[in-house]
């Protein structure tokens, strides 16, 4: 989950053989140079591959077919050096199935005003060359990201760097299998959906497995696993379980044990939970949905997969960037006028990679479910810069929702909630934002990181060709009903334009 630089994005140019074969070179090697330097920079995180100058339609469709059914390229960087007359894209344009990114950038960064002939213009050609390719993008309705900038200008590689991450998440969701453990919380609305829309539109497949099947391979757990995992706990959390209580933590460490199996002799990425659905489970499965968290599984309580799908995406995304990513859920309001903030948790479920210093290993009763005490790790979060992420079937389409918060300290300690928590200040404020929230048909579940920024969401929405609606610092109720009304018509719309 750390590297994404197993996924590749191939760097392509376009041209054409109008040119004559001494610029062509030229271009050839000029895009050779930026392919290696992007290559090389610490913020790409992706292999970028240099493929050949495309000089002719069949040349693009051979591309773009090679594209489509890589295995590791997760999407493309084009380059106009040169003029690259448009209608030579159209056919690869419409096959290609693979996000791209159109780097607006032109070799020389300046120019060279004492120095400048026709030969200089005729090979930075990129500021009208762009424009053709542009149009063509444009009238074939072809989503895309446009990058402006100088290719060694650190601001165009941090847009590349999100936009790759983003393309790495779609990639990641292509054939992803996601696991239910139980089905849907009884009566719960949100996160239930279609699934075999969710599965055409974004291409991961959910499918229901019985307790009792994850159950049979908890019970094939041995004590040597059991005591390998209770070490490992005991080197990586402060552990204030008592003498007493010490057969819950091992019961913990046999459902990760058999849960972690499951998941991996299936083949699946992100899996969801419910409490009203454990038969044969001695207690819900908290600490070890927050350790496979932590190892980059999605995950959803109380059978939301649409939710665990997006934890997983934004894993993808955040990979190896700083900040944690977790499963979230807004609990409770701090309604104080002079700071309104939301307590987010869940029942045990929050991922570690967001805890400040070394998260406690406890066990304690849980209110509801009528289980045996569940262990769980508390920790608090640093403050700093978040985001929520939501995703809900609106029943004509689905829609992603995401609101920026400000991660703050809690007013005080909170000695008698035994549960990990983050406290945040939602953009550009509670009562704003909660209210858009709700208008927006938000969900309580959410995907939160510090990882991630509304940049990272706002590309892959794009990218998945999903509804994305903003809750920032520029929001207001009426803003916001606006965009909700504008979405109604460009989603029923837009089918018929592609
Ligand atoms: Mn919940």
């Amino acid at each position: 989950m750390k590297n994404l630089k197993r996924f590749e994005v191939w760097f392509i140019t376009g041209s054409q053989n109008l040119y004559g074969e001494e610029t062509l070179k030229q271009v050839d090697k000029d895009s050779k140079q930026i392919a290696a330097f992007l290559n090389e920079s610490m913020s790409i995180p992706c292999k970028v591959v240099f493929k050949p100058v495309l000089k002719s339609a069949e040349e693009i469709t051979g591309i773009c077919t090679e594209a489509n059914i890589s295995q590791k390229c997760v999407g493309l960087i084009t380059w106009m050096h040169t003029f690259s007359p448009a209608k030579m894209w159209i056919a690869g344009l419409k096959i290609l199935n693979k996000p791209f990114a159109h780097l607006h950038t032109q070799f020389n960064r300046d120019i060279p005003w004492e120095k400048i002939d026709m030969d200089f213009m005729n090979l930075n050609q990129s500021a009208h060359g762009g424009r053709e390719f542009g149009f063509i993008c444009s009238r074939l309705r072809k989503d895309r990201k446009v990058i402006v900038g100088h290719w060694q200008d650190e601001t165009v590689h941090r847009e590349l760097e999100i936009w790759m991450r983003a393309a790495c998440a779609w990639f990641d969701w292509q054939g992803m299998k996601v696991a239910r453990f139980g089905d849907n919380m009884r009566e719960v609305a949100v996160t239930e959906g279609d699934k075999v829309e969710a599965q055409k539109q974004f291409g991961y497949s959910v499918n229901g497995y019985g307790v009792g099947d994850l159950v049979n391979v908890i019970n094939q757990v041995t004590n040597k696993q059991i005591d390998r995992t209770v070490d490992e706990y005991r080197s990586l959390y402060k552990v204030d379980v008592p003498k007493k209580q010490s057969e819950s933590l091992r019961e913990a460490a046999k459902i990760e044990v058999g849960m972690k199996k499951f998941l991996a002799d299936g083949g699946f990425k992100a899996f969801t939970t419910t409490f009203e659905d454990l038969h044969g489970l001695v207690q819900l499965p908290g600490l070890a949905v927050q350790r496979l968290m932590a190892e980059g599984y999605g995950f959803g309580a109380e059978g939301d997969w649409k939710t665990a799908a997006l934890v997983r995406a934004m894993k993808v995304m955040a990979a190896g960037a700083d900040g944690g990513t977790s499963f979230m859920e807004d609990y409770t309001y701090h309604l104080d006028p002079s700071g309104m903030k939301v307590l987010g948790a869940h029942m045990l479920e929050v991922c570690p990679t967001l805890a400040s210093g070394k998260p406690s290993l406890q066990v304690h009763p849980l209110g509801i479910g009528g289980k045996a005490d569940p262990a769980r790790l508390v920790f608090n979060v640093p403050e700093g810069e978040g985001i929520n992420v939501s995703m809900m079937d609106m029943g004509n389409r689905f829609r992603m929702l995401a609101n920026p918060c400000r991660v703050v300290a809690p007013d005080a300690a909170l000695p008698k909630l035994p549960v990990a928590r983050v406290v945040w200040e939602p953009r550009p404020d509670l009562k704003t934002a909660a209210a858009a929230w709700i208008l927006g048909g938000g969900a309580h579940h959410t995907g939160f990181s510090m990882a991630l920024t509304k940049e990272h969401i706002a590309d892959f929405a794009e990218i998945a060709g999903v509804e994305y609606l903003l809750i920032d610092d520029d929001t207001t109720i009426a803003s916001l009903k606006k965009d909700i009304r504008i979405n109604e018509v460009y989603y029923a719309l837009a089918k018929t334009l592609k």
